[in-house]
């Protein structure tokens, strides 16, 4: 059986850890030149069952390693004005961690060798009379497997074919994705899990990434033949804003940032900081998405997982979480049909139905909170 993956994500990569740890062939196509092609270092927050399935796939020599390159994520969820009045909690969180999804990027490729080809943009693919399938790149050429996954993410060129009704919708209003290197004074805005500010003309969401150890060094020691960014512990911040910002489009992060500074003047100089310090090379404009749910296809040789068929506002907090059990879901599927005890079609019509019934589950409850983070029009 041979699997083509289109999408090198966190979710892409993490199936073929899967498979290759079962011993199934696959091959994974990414659009971008390279892992480090862009901006890609944002933290996000990995549940118990999330991470139980990212470590199903992944090899047991690299389970050390992510722990030490993840962080904690554990506490209250505090509500504040901008001048960090506490105006109410939501709850704390219980045995999650934080993980900066370049860094789980890079070491989802470690041992995947060839089997990754970077600048290969699958623009759709041809069932064919034999049940297998071909996956058609941009530069004309084909590739021929058993399955076709599409682990495109939110803009899915695979989705796109197989359910061209499928529907994605914006999140209304403007939203910036910021970074900030971690000082002693900006920790204490996160004391627990996460801060929520709810200010004037905006809400700003604050999460801490806090490396348990430096993701280079850690690789260095604990897995040489895996090649980890030199990055430091930073606060990562949403921004949600009732329009996008006025004005022309702005053409890189100083001119956000200077526009975002005008909002937030008279907030509290702690959060004027956060906003002054960010990160140039890792903040941006954001848009904000997420599906309407779809009836189950039919099975065939193309299906999807993750973003590419259930993308959701960050307010569900499951969009990895869940990316990484589809995969970990279809791994063990596959692996069923690579010993024997199942059928291609029914094994992968199972994981699709379980799939589709959680990952729009998750959506639907992701929209139903986005309002607590939505500023007032
Ligand atoms: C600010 C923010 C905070 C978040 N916080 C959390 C959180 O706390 N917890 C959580 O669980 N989730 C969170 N998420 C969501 C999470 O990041 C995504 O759900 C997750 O990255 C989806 O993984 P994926 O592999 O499905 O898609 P992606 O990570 O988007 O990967 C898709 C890949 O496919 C490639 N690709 C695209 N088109 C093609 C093509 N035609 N051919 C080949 N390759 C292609 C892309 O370049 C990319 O590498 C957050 C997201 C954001 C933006």
């Amino acid at each position: 059986m041979k699997v083509l993956v289109a999408g090198a994500g966190i979710g892409g990569l993490c199936l073929a850890q899967g498979l290759v740890r079962a011993g199934i062939d696959v091959r994974v196509f990414e659009r971008e030149g390279g892992a480090d092609s862009r901006y890609q270092g944002f933290r996000i927050g990995l549940d118990e069952p999330g991470l139980a399935a990212l470590r199903e796939c992944l090899p047991p020599r690299l389970h050390g390693l992510l722990t030490a390159v993840t962080g904690p994520l554990a506490g209250e969820r505090r509500v504040v004005d901008e001048q960090l009045t506490e105006l109410r909690q939501l709850g704390p969180t219980s045995g999650g961690t934080a993980a900066d999804r370049h860094v789980l990027r890079q070491l989802l490729l470690a041992g995947l060798g060839d089997r990754v080809e970077f600048g290969r943009a699958v623009v759709g693919y041809r069932e064919r009379a034999d049940g297998r399938v071909e996956a058609r790149f941009a530069d004309g050429t084909g590739t021929v497997g058993d399955l076709l996954v599409g682990a495109d993410g939110v803009g899915s060129a695979v989705r796109r074919q197989l359910l061209p009704g499928a529907e994605v919708t914006a999140v209304p209003g403007g939203a910036l994705l910021g970074r900030t290197p971690m000082t002693e004074r900006l920790a204490a805005l996160v004391p627990g899990a996460g801060t929520l500010v709810q200010g004037p003309g905006a809400s700003l969401l604050i999460g801490r990434m806090e490396f348990r150890r430096p993701p280079r060094l850690a690789a260095a020691e604990l897995a040489p033949e895996v090649e980890l960014p030199d990055t430091g512990s930073y606060l990562r911040w949403v921004v949600m804003l009732p329009e996008p910002l006025a004005g022309p489009a702005p053409t890189d992060w100083a001119q956000v940032r200077d526009r975002l500074l005008t909002l937030v003047r008279d907030w509290h100089p702690d959060l004027v900081e956060l906003v002054r310090r960010s990160d140039v090379g890792n903040s941006s404009p954001l848009t904000l998405r997420y599906s309407e749910p779809v009836p189950h296809w039919g099975t065939g040789a193309v299906t999807l997982l993750g973003d590419a068929i259930h993308p959701m506002p960050p307010s569900a907090g499951q969009g990895a979480n869940l990316a990484f059990r589809d995969a970990a879901l279809l791994c063990r599927s596959l692996t069923a049909v690579h010993r024997g005890e199942a059928e291609l079609p029914a094994a992968v019509q199972e994981y699709e139905l379980r799939m589709l019934d959680r990952g729009f589950a998750a959506v639907a409850a992701g929209l139903a909170r986005l309002p607590d983070f939505t500023p007032a029009r």
